[in-house]
């Protein structure tokens, strides 16, 4: 047991309805001081076996559990969830050094809300029913067995529940295995979970790291679908490891996504767009880092930009008026600062930032952008995962697609521009799973969630997360 900025959080895995403990723990840093937080039980192959056996043991019934009962429970979930808001805002906060504010308003009542929309959208799911020469064709989704979720450290409890949530919906059973530098809320969601009365081994937890807990998890042959949310080189091991079963996946993976700011945009919500890109201190899978910005407005925009980046506030995420934390982790802090030595090392130029927050010390890297960088160059194609933005300039509409979609990620793409015409024929072209047209983050369960290129297979999101989570079935029966 630990307690978490006033919080009891107990750390173990959650295999069947209990608190399990290991022999090995690791220790649990927050990036709040760096300090330890929390001895976490470090899971391995027997406790994925246990928790794996926990989830097919408890599949037959839950899976037949009727829709309502199922919908009931979920709804019964997002209540322990909207009871604890503030709890699991101050141990998230804790853990991931992201910020108080955005935790309390905006994520926690998220989480809440992927319970309680996926369990209406079960509700009213619609069985398709079509007529062949006489025959009648029925398509019904039934659930695919024990589910395999895996997921990172940079919104931990949001994007588990946006997983978990419409897997239990279907009908499957959950193992979940938590980033192993945020692993505090996995665990208090499993208490909540119990209290609202989720039958026992339905939802499991293991703790560990990657490979050891990660490995022989997407190797399982019980496991009958893995929903990843991580980085390429993470998905690759595991479509290897997912391959023997032909175990299906679902990979939400990383970006370099751009924003294309044409002249003819209004220039202030261009530049809010552009400054809102170092929320959580740059470590959002959907950042648009890339600014790509019309020649002959450009001066003007990186002058309005700098003014605003300038003010904006670091320090404490735990206080309400801080607009930038701390980095994750010591290792992350210098891999984002290994790129930006690079850059500046190929002939970029740090117009705003360019290094470690030294006044505050600590994983504070200071929010950052660059231009000059050259074409090519590191910097401009590969995925940084922290507070740091390029920029570059384009003359025509034709050069800003083409640099738009000029990376192997193609996750989302942001665009600034005051012409709907123009708006329609760029976003044809975009390579994305997501275009936002003046607005950013703006996301809807309802909507196809996902990646293209390297930004992942597949997507989630509405009937598509039960098409995942089901094995959809077509039943024709004679006149
Ligand atoms: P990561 O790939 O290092 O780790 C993600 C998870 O995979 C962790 O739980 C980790 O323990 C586990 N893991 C590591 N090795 C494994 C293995 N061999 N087998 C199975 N599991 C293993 O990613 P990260 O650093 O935690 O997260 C950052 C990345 O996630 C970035 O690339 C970011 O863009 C991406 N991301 C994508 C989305 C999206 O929706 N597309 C959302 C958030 C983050």
């Amino acid at each position: 047991m630990a307690t978490v900025a006033g919080v009891a959080v107990e750390p173990g895995h959650w295999i069947g309805g209990e608190r399990v403990g290991a022999a090995d723990a690791f220790e649990d840093v927050s990036p709040i001081g760096e300090r330890p937080i929390a001895e976490i039980a470090r899971g391995g192959p027997d406790a994925v076996d246990a928790a794996v056996a926990a989830a097919r043991a408890a599949f037959p019934a839950w899976s037949r559990t009727s829709r309502e009962e199922r919908a009931r429970l979920l709804h019964a979930i997002a209540d322990g969830v909207d009871k604890r808001v503030e709890e699991l805002a101050q141990v998230e906060t804790a853990d991931n050094g992201a910020l108080i504010r955005s935790h309390r308003r905006g994520v926690m009542p998220r989480v809440a809300h992927n319970f309680r929309f996926f369990a209406d959208w079960l509700l009213n799911l619609g069985h398709d029913d079509f007529d062949t020469r006489g025959h009648a064709n029925h398509v019904s989704w039934d659930p695919a067995g024990v589910c395999a979720l895996i997921t990172p450290w940079n919104a931990p409890l949001m994007l588990a529940t946006w997983k978990i949530a419409p897997a239990l919906a279907a009908g499957n059973t959950v193992v979940l295995k938590p980033a192993e530098w945020t692993p505090l809320t996995a665990s208090l969601l499993a208490g909540i979970t119990a209290e609202a009365g989720l039958p026992d081994g339905v939802f499991n937890v293991v703790q560990g790291y990657g490979a050891e807990v990660g490995g022989p998890l997407t190797a399982h042959p019980d496991v009958r679908r893995i929903s990843f949310t991580g980085s390429v080189p993470t998905a690759k091991a595991i479509a290897a490891a997912a391959a023997p079963n032909l175990t299906p996946l679902s990979l939400e993976l990383g970006g370099k996504s751009p924003l294309l700011v044409f002249a003819d945009a209004d220039l202030d919500l261009a530049v809010d767009l552009a400054v809102e890109q170092y929320d959580n201190a740059g470590q959002v899978c959907l950042a648009a880092t890339r600014l790509l910005v019309e020649s002959s407005v450009a001066e003007e925009f990186t002058e309005r930009f700098l003014a605003k980046g300038a003010a904006l506030k670091q320090g404490d995420p735990r206080d309400e008026a801080t607009d930038i934390g701390p980095q994750i982790h010591r290792r992350h802090l210098e891999r984002v600062d290994g790129f930006v030595r690079r850059a500046k090392d190929a002939g970029a130029r740090a117009v705003l930032g360019g290094g470690p927050n030294e006044e505050l010390g600590g994983l504070y890297y200071r929010p950052t952008l660059l231009t000059g960088a050259p074409e090519g160059a590191e910097i401009l194609t590969e995925e940084v995962f922290g507070p740091v933005l390029t920029l570059q300039t384009f003359d025509t509409e034709e050069q800003a697609v083409a640099m738009a979609n000029g990376t192997r990620f193609g996750l989302a793409a942001t665009l600034a521009t005051g012409d709907p015409e123009r708006a329609r024929r760029v976003t044809s072209r975009l390579v994305a799973g997501t275009v936002w047209v003046n607005c950013f983050f703006v996301r809807d369960l309802r909507a196809p969630f996902g990646g293209a290129r390297e930004s992942g297979m597949g997507r989630e999101g509405g009937d598509w997360s039960f098409d995942f989570y089901c094995d959809v079935k077509n039943t024709v029966t004679a006149p």
